[in-house]
């Protein structure tokens, strides 16, 4: 999306409406609109969502492997208490 408003109608509360050109097309033709418009973005946004689901399900694969891993080792119980008291500092830290 561009950094500025697309072309759009501006109500002034008083029964005037006004065209806010956001494009030089616009600005020059009335009837010619060159903005992006939200709907535009929606591929990208789609995409950018499948690559973080993706992401996300690489990351709780490789959390539950690690998971099992700490399961399986014989200091799994401290292992966790750290991983407690690191999440703690953390909540802590973020308040
Ligand atoms: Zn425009």
């Amino acid at each position: 999306m561009a950094d500025h408003l697309p072309c759009h109608w501006w109500d002034d509360g008083h029964g005037g409406r006004y065209l806010i050109p956001g494009c030089a097309a616009r600005a020059n033709d009335p009837q010619e609109c060159t903005c992006e418009q939200p709907w535009d973005e929606l591929p990208r946004l789609r995409r950018e969502l499948a690559q973080a689901l993706a992401k996300l399900e690489q990351t709780e694969q490789r959390y539950g492997d690690l998971h099992a891993a700490v399961l399986a080792h014989p200091d799994a119980a401290a292992i966790y208490a750290r991983a407690d008291m690191l999440a703690a500092a953390r909540r802590e830290a973020a308040r």
